[in-house]
């Protein structure tokens, strides 16, 4: 493994899973649901698959009824328009549109500012590009970690090439706010700077405010990579959906490193996805509000369990604080866990440049069905 990559490792998400599997534990690690998404989105993929739709390699931008289904649900929830031939990029995930916006817009030695914690692939995919991070800590403040606008503006200097942003925010359930996001549009024109939004859990906003897209703030549009998934929208983590908007310019950018990385992400599943997109609205409020009473039922349980708990206000996550419980090593805690209580967890430190800043905190999946998150809540009450 060469110098760039040598500090990554494993993946803490295949660690866990792994370590949930050997114990016989409940799985609160790695981010996935234990029921599958719409039966009607997954018999589309077989139709897609039936018929012969994608079996042999689409074009390489994605197909396009995806990408005219992505484009109407930019404007159908958000007002945004794109133009589905030039202006939006069919991706492996997420996770690569991620590791192509990076590759293709960043030079070597470029500064990239992301909030910490971060999602584990940034950290690996700014390396691989050969960026640096620059790691903007949010920190605990009345009950949700938040961004301190000071220290993002201090973090900028003439090296910064563009800013790496998630909302909602993963692991720390945070969403940020129309004057965090329009202090960051400030800054970001203020400095030229690109960025690339992470928002893979735009329905998964339990606020009234709802998801805010940063391309929708003034001077963004031009200057913003964004990014979704049909992982966590549609609860089909396995097939590997993801999206990527921006100006011309940009898609193209990302879409000349895309090109070497997979070419392009499986065929039938992408009309699937076309079809799930366009869902009516009713299919994106039950899944958010089922999801919210999953939060609730987790939330609680850590609660009486005993944890500080930080109730999230997006992503299916929750963060804790083990100090309560008289622990302080979130690595050891759930290295224990399983033993302990027969529950897998995320040790939040893992997401930190500053070790340290992350040690006490620990998170929870609660995209599980109500049964496994009560059976989880009684176990936890094990460790008072
Ligand atoms: N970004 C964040 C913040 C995530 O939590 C995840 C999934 N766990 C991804 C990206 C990756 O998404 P995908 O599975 O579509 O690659
Ligand atoms: N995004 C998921 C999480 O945060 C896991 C994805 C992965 O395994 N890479 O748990």
């Amino acid at each position: 493994l060469n110098r760039r990559l040598a500090e990554f490792g494993t993946t803490i998400f295949a660690e866990m899973s792994a370590l949930a599997l050997r114990t016989g534990s409940i799985n609160l690690g790695q981010g996935f649901p234990d029921t599958d998404g719409p039966e009607e989105i997954r018999e589309a993929a077989v139709r897609a698959l039936r018929d012969g739709r994608g079996n042999q390699y689409p074009p390489g931008p994605g197909v396009p009824e995806l990408r005219t289904a992505v484009a109407a649900h930019q404007r159908r929830h958000y007002g945004l328009s794109y133009d589905p031939d030039t202006e939006v990029l069919v991706t492996a995930g997420a996770t690569e549109a991620i590791a192509a916006a990076l590759l293709a817009l960043l030079e070597p030695g470029d500064e990239v500012i992301a909030l910490e914690p971060y999602y584990d692939s940034y950290a690996a995919c700014i390396a691989m590009a050969g960026g640096t991070r620059v790691p903007v800590t949010l920190r605990p403040h009345e009950g949700a970690f938040r961004l301190d606008l000071d220290e993002l503006r201090a973090a900028v200097t003439d090296r910064t090439r563009l800013l790496l942003l998630n909302t909602p925010h993963n692991p720390t359930g945070t969403v940020l706010t129309r004057a965090e996001l329009t202090a960051i549009a400030e800054l970001a024109v203020e400095r030229d700077l690109l960025v690339v939004t992470d928002e893979v859990y735009e329905h998964l906003v339990f606020d009234p405010a709802g998801h805010i897209p940063l391309a929708t703030f003034p001077g963004m549009r031009e200057r913003t990579v964004t990014i979704s998934s049909s992982g966590k929208t549609f609860s089909y983590t396995g097939w590997k959906v993801g999206w990527v908007t921006a100006a011309p310019a940009l898609v193209t950018a990302v879409r000349s490193a895309k090109q070497y990385l997979t070419y392009v992400s499986a065929g039938p599943f992408q009309y699937a996805v076309a079809e799930a997109l366009a869902l009516p609205d009713g299919y994106f409020t039950a899944f958010r509000e089922d999801m919210r009473a999953k939060r609730d039922l987790l939330a609680d349980g850590l609660a009486e369990a005993g944890f500080d708990v930080f109730r999230p206000s997006g992503t299916y996550f929750v963060t804790t604080d083990i100090r309560p419980l008289g622990e302080s090593d979130g690595f050891a805690f759930c290295r224990a866990l399983p033993e302990r209580a027969g529950i897998v967890a995320i040790p939040n430190a893992v997401f930190y440049d500053h070790r340290e800043e992350g040690a006490p905190f620990v998170r929870f999946a609660f995209c599980k069905r109500p049964e496994v998150l009560r059976e989880a809540a009684g176990r936890l009450k094990a460790l008072r």
